[in-house]
């Protein structure tokens, strides 16, 4: 089973505690139609806008065995209240280049 790390958007978790997330995650459904059923080794948010916390964060869940580094839907497509982050691409762009090239990233969750 791989094992994944989840980047959620921060000023999201007022309306939405990741429910959805978690069923995808378990049951293997929607981001996780390629890998199967994942475990979870970190769920936590960006660190707040701009989103630049989200680097070392990122980071500590590798250190704890993550293999995939999770963006949730709240980051890209804005869920649940369409109001995606505008920061999103520079977010993806610097976990990117300051983490294994090993390491997948996956842009949605549900
Ligand atoms: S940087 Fe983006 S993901 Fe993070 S709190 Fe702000 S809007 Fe949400």
């Amino acid at each position: 089973m791989k094992k994944v790390g989840i980047i959620r958007c921060q000023q999201t978790e007022d309306i939405c505690p990741g429910t959805a997330d978690f069923k995808a995650a378990l049951k293997g459904r929607f981001a996780f139609e390629k890998t199967g059923p994942v475990e979870i080794v970190g769920f936590v948010s960006c660190g707040g806008c701009p989103g630049k916390r989200a680097v070392p964060r990122a980071q500590m869940m590798i250190g704890r065995g993550a293999e995939i580094i999770v963006l949730a839907s709240c980051l890209a497509r804005g869920n649940p209240i369409d109001y995606p982050c505008p920061h999103f691409q520079k977010i993806r762009e610097a976990i990117r280049k300051n983490i294994s090239p090993e390491i997948e990233i996956i842009e949605y969750t549900h």
